[in-house]
């Protein structure tokens, strides 16, 4: 196939607000720019893929492939993609594909997709319906725009380099994409469906991902006689008690623990040390502050699980009261909160009911 790729990344990025320009910016791993060039690489649909671009230092220090070339580009998109049509004609090209850096989530099967439907147009642009709804202005006056008439371009957008070679050579305004100028020409474009994914990256926002962490919890805590015992909130029926500073309960001991190990922030003995303050405090009221500042800060607990290591009692006689508090106490539902029991076959102090321990781990998604 006698295809051409070009990708337009001269853009100032001012909108980005970073030091480097975004097509240079990492994101998932690689910079922006090489997931379009590695992607119309792997389609193996261009005999060469051309980038244009202002930073050709920066660009030539990464010895890419000999298909690739980089020339330098314009002031504006429109004077670059003349720029790339203008040092492409030499291979006579049948058809060429333009790109913006800035779309780096396009996906392999959208390229081929285009390249199909370029067999019988002249001109093949993906499109997507408007999310939102859009007014227009003009001098004095503001207009409401049917929705459902919105069509949003996307890049790629592929031509016959002949045609395309022609209007844009010949072409008096500025525009924003190739589309435009088939379209102020007269020129028939296809539109095939473009991908929610292949939005455009355009702050430094649009490109910020939710970060999870894990956090483990561990307590463990002796038996003794006269004392209630307190399991995830719960009081369960039981010939002895957890002894502690505080109640004891080990479930909610170990959870505090995980979840400020996810947020890393240090350890439950650094917010409830063993003073007369804290003499006898019921659990569920050490963990209501770490709750109340958790949400404040947005995090979003994702999932908890809970090992509770005892001989007795039968965890599965209590786990469906057990969720059901662990629950109400953090605000996690219910389908999120997992509870096993682990017996000790009989060993050691657990074994002999003189102590009852727990572990969880808890994954916790920060939004910004
Ligand atoms: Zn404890």
């Amino acid at each position: 196939m006698n295809n051409y790729f070009v990708i337009l990344a001269a853009g100032k990025s001012k909108r980005f607000n970073k030091k480097i320009p975004k097509q240079f910016f990492k994101y998932q791993n690689k910079e922006i720019i090489d997931h379009s060039i590695e992607k119309s690489l792997s389609s193996k649909l261009f005999k060469k893929i051309l980038i244009v671009s202002n930073n050709l230092k920066h660009l030539k220090k990464k010895k890419y492939p000999k298909s690739i070339s980089i020339i330098k580009g314009g002031k504006e998109r429109s004077d670059s993609s003349l720029k790339a049509l203008k040092y492409l004609k030499r291979y006579k090209p049948k058809n060429v594909f333009i790109h913006d850096a800035a779309r780096p989530n396009f996906s392999i099967k959208l390229l081929k997709n285009i390249a199909k439907n370029l067999k019988n147009n002249k001109a093949v642009v993906p499109i997507i319906s408007s999310k939102d709804t859009i007014k227009y202005k003009t001098q004095n006056q503001i207009f409401n725009l049917n929705r459902n008439n919105l069509l949003l371009t996307q890049t790629p957008q592929a031509f016959r380099f002949k045609e395309l070679y022609k209007i844009t050579n010949n072409r008096k305004n500025k525009v924003t994409d190739e589309a435009t100028l088939f379209i102020n020409n007269d020129f028939k474009i296809k539109f095939i469906p473009g991908e929610k994914a292949n939005n455009k990256i355009t702050y430094i926002d649009d490109i910020k991902t939710p970060k999870t962490f894990y956090g483990l919890g561990f307590d463990i805590h002796k038996l003794v006689k006269n004392k209630k015992l307190y399991l995830g909130g719960v009081k369960i029926p039981f010939h002895s008690g957890l002894e502690g500073h505080s109640d004891g309960d080990v479930i909610l001991h170990a959870i505090i623990d995980s979840i400020l190990g996810a947020i890393r922030k240090k350890d439950i003995g650094t917010y409830f040390p063993n003073t007369r303050q804290f003499k006898n405090i019921r659990s569920p009221k050490m963990l209501k502050p770490i709750m109340i500042n958790l949400n404040k800060s947005n995090f979003f607990i994702n999932n908890l699980d809970i090992n509770l290591i005892c001989q007795k009692p039968r965890v599965s006689k209590y786990r469906d009261k057990i969720i059901k508090s662990v629950s109400k106490l953090t605000g996690i539902n219910e389908n999120q909160i997992n509870l096993k029991g682990k017996t000790v076959e009989k060993l050691g102090l657990i074994g002999k009911e003189k102590a009852i321990a727990c572990e969880t781990i808890i994954s916790i998604t920060k939004y910004d």
